[in-house]
């Protein structure tokens, strides 16, 4: 064997050394965690070549990292000092040192000259399909040996087997990667559709509503009402509302002052209304109650409630009066456009005879 590094020349990395270090970092081998497969290479390192110790090592930039060793203490040692790092020079040999302490170069490293008394080393290169040796398989002793031909094909044999290893190992990474961003994309296009969905309902709800009062408009009106709206039975009753010379208010005190007291009627409207009552604004200033189950006499209590309350509210800039026309019909039998012509037909009663007031229409 010849070496022409060691620490009494001066360490320098081999050419192209660069490019070696980036495929090893590929394999995102160094510091992982023990792991069988390893274990099981120097372990039969061990067995076939008789040593005491066996390590598969790696060289990093300026350590060797062992992934698995046997009979040695430590995980990691200097790059300078290293047999390996003097190993992956040659990548299609087999370094042998029968006797380190009669080597010029390797006779002075410390675990030759110090306790570790390191005298025999064998390393075969772990070389990559691509061509760069990460590392070694090796075996030590401390005393000079001679491993036989079969030997030292069978160490060679090993190296093979630790790349493979290598490349199986790195092909089970990328599918985990692989799988772990799959899973990260789907999680985020549910994500996404969750948010799409939400976005959906909520423009379906603004939709449905009169972006004023906050109140249903007729396009809610037709869905609250789609279908089974009357079914619980008896009595059911339609109110028609509408702000007294809402025109004046506008004319005298502005368009947004209007819209102040339309916001407000609205508010009054919802606090009054019950559960199962729908609140509309039918049109500008005219609103609509559909009161299922319920009969004139409840329905005259919640309007002329909201009446009041709207006639004597203090948030209002300007005296608000309303008219409203009332009209019941029976479940299953009235349909809800004829009781609602009736409920307009007493509002106008309401306005001819003097407004501010409520008018029930007749059976
Ligand atoms: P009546 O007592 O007979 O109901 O008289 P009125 O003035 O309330 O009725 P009219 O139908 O003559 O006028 C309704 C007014 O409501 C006319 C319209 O400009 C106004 N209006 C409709 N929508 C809005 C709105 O969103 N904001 C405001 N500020 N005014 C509106
Ligand atoms: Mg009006
Ligand atoms: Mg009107």
């Amino acid at each position: 064997m010849t070496a022409n590094l060691g620490p009494s020349t001066g360490w320098s990395p081999p050419p192209d050394d660069q490019r070696r270090l980036q495929a090893l970092r590929r394999y995102r081998i160094l510091d992982s965690l023990p792991e069988q497969a390893f274990e099981d290479v120097v372990q039969l390192a061990t067995t076939i070549c008789g040593t005491p110790q066996a390590v598969v090592t790696f060289i990093d930039e300026d350590r060797q990292w062992f992934k698995a060793s046997r009979g040695i203490k430590g995980e990691e040692t200097e790059r300078g000092i290293a047999f390996c790092d003097i190993a992956i020079r040659r990548p299609d040999e087999v370094t042998i040192v029968r006797d380190a302490s009669q080597h010029p170069v390797f006779r002075n490293y410390p675990q030759v000259t110090g306790e570790d008394h390191l005298r025999f080393y064998a390393g075969a290169p772990m070389v990559t399909p691509d061509g760069f040796a990460l590392g070694s398989v090796c075996v030590v002793d401390v005393v000079p040996r001679d491993l036989s031909l079969e030997q030292v094909e069978s160490l060679r044999a090993l190296a093979r087997m630790a790349v493979a290893l290598l490349e199986l190992r790195q092909r089970e990474l990328e599918a985990q990667r692989l799988l772990a961003e799959r899973e990260l994309a789907t999680r985020e296009l549910q994500d996404y559709q969750r948010s799409l969905e939400a976005r959906n309902t909520a423009l379906a709800e603004e939709a449905r509503r009169d972006s004023l009062t906050g109140l249903l408009n007729r396009g809610g009106l037709e869905q609250a009402t789609m279908g089974g709206f009357w079914a619980g039975g008896g009595q059911f009753t339609v109110a028609v509302l509408d702000i007294d010379h809402f025109k004046r208010i506008n004319d005298n005190h502005g368009h947004a002052t209007g819209d102040d007291v339309l916001r407000l009627v609205g508010e009054q409207i919802l606090q009054a209304v019950r559960g199962g009552d729908v609140a509309v604004r039918y049109g500008g200033e005219e609103f609509l109650v559909l009161m299922p189950a319920t009969p004139p006499d409840g329905a005259i209590t919640v309007i002329e409630r909201i009446r009041q309350t709207v006639a004597s509210h203090p948030d209002l800039p300007v005296p608000v009066t309303l008219s409203a026309g009332i009209a019941s019909g029976q479940a299953g039998r009235d349909a809800t456009e004829s009781v609602f012509e009736r409920a307009d037909q007493a509002l106008y009663q309401a306005k001819r005879r003097g407004r501010d007031r409520i008018e029930v229409a007749d059976d």
